[in-house]
């Protein structure tokens, strides 16, 4: 099936403004996309009716608010096609999700001496966790690098898979280069090892369909806010055999059994993980998101995005002077590049003058920009409800900064 476009771009509200007395042309989906008006109703619904606070009270209100969050549990754990509901953790974001498992995998996992792997291409939130934990434990952090379209490098991989070997942490797609990684293949091989994978999927749930029993990987993070949710969402999914030997992320209220003077007991999962009152709201408005993902259909997404991509580069490539940063062939719908001699912020100022938001700058992965050698570069990421008439007002920006700035 193929989407309608118009129709999909009517359900956006903040789409249909002007910005610099042009039309908004919203390309920066990978730091965050926009939120459909079902999204926005489901927060409006649940404090117009529902709201409370959840899991502690007998009351109407509180159980109608608790029913409705464990409804939204099921919803993720059908989403991602997880076994169980007690593997799907909320939090607030890919961020936090990642900092959960590092802290709480280190402090059960990792002793001095041993190893984890992550890679090169790694958002600071999958990587610096890593990196500090294993500062924190006299452990050492690999780095898998990549090769010159992008890809991770898998011969090396299994060069660095060893008996000290503890945790594989690499993400699913990469928001600098647009590569999806063959995690499958990285999991049978860790696996081969005995070795469990983390998958960073902050930018891969928005654009692909994602089962973590099919990619067998043993946890899997996501943000909400980047899949037509929320600000301040997120999942943590783990296998459960995991979640149960990890030790708790954060202390308090809702994640304990007993509590006594000298010791605590905790509670049963997925609660062990959710101290604290958590994003009710940001929950509900993240059963809507997926709701109408689903309706439009992953799959339907994949296609339409990939011609999306497939038509910018093309456009792109035809500008003289343009180089691209991520050419693998298996990309999501996002193009990295710089222009000439021209810096990435200066052209992003200009295209912005024109309407169109695209980012700039190293976006949030240093390491890689070190590797590349490079200060950054404008970034244009795609979502289904932008158009190729869009792409061709960034090509015609393009040419404006360079005539400006050449
Ligand atoms: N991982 C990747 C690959 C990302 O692109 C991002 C955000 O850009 C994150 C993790 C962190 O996500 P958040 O800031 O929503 O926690």
């Amino acid at each position: 099936m193929s989407l309608n476009i118009e129709q999909i771009r009517a359900d956006f509200p903040i789409l249909h403004q002007q910005i610099y007395r042009r039309p908004l042309i919203y390309f920066d989906n990978a730091a965050s996309t926009q939120k459909p008006r079902l999204v926005i109703d489901a927060i409006r619904h649940y404090y117009e009716h529902d709201n409370c606070n959840i899991h502690r009270g007998v009351h109407y209100l509180s159980v109608k608010a608790t029913e409705a969050y464990e409804e939204a549990r099921k919803e993720i754990q059908r989403f991602i096609n997880a076994k169980s509901t007690h593997e799907i953790i909320f939090t607030k974001g890919a961020t936090e999700s990642l900092n959960l498992v590092a802290s709480s995998f280190g402090k059960r996992y990792i002793q001095r001496g041993d190893e984890v792997i992550t890679s090169i291409m790694e958002h600071h939130s999958n990587f610096v966790p890593w990196q500090q934990m294993c500062l924190e434990r006299g452990a050492t952090l690999r780095v898998l690098g990549i090769n010159e379209h992008g890809e991770l490098d898998l011969d090396e991989l299994k060069d660095l898979l060893n008996e000290k070997t503890r945790l594989i942490a690499v993400t699913h797609v990469s928001n600098v280069l647009g590569t999806i990684n063959p995690v499958k293949e990285i999991v049978g091989l860790a696996h081969q090892h005995g070795i469990p994978v983390l998958l960073d999927g902050a930018q891969g749930v928005s654009h692909l369909p994602v089962d973590v029993q099919d990619l067998d990987c043993d946890f899997y993070c996501f943000s909400g806010h980047k899949m037509y949710a929320p600000m301040g969402t997120g999942v943590m999914y783990g296998k459960e055999k995991y979640l149960e030997e990890l030790p708790p992320y954060q202390l308090g209220g809702e994640m304990i059994k007993d509590v006594y003077l000298d010791h605590t007991t905790f509670n049963e999962l997925p609660f062990k993980f959710e101290a604290g009152t958590p994003n009710v709201e940001g929950v509900m408005g993240m059963k809507a998101a997926i709701a109408y993902l689903q309706q439009l259909g992953m799959d339907n997404i994949a296609a339409y995005e990939e011609r999306l991509l497939k038509y910018a580069t093309e456009q792109l490539s035809a500008i003289e002077g343009i180089k691209f940063y991520g050419t693998a062939p298996h990309k999501a719908s996002l193009v990295s590049f710089i222009i000439g001699d021209i810096h990435p912020y200066d052209a992003g100022m200009i295209i912005d003058k024109m309407g169109i938001a695209v980012r700039t700058g190293h976006h949030c992965a240093m390491p890689l920009m070190d590797f590349l050698k490079i200060p950054g570069t404008v970034r244009a990421s795609f979502a289904f409800y932008n158009t190729m008439e869009e792409v061709d007002q960034l090509i015609a920006a393009i040419h404006k900064a360079k005539a400006m700035l050449t």
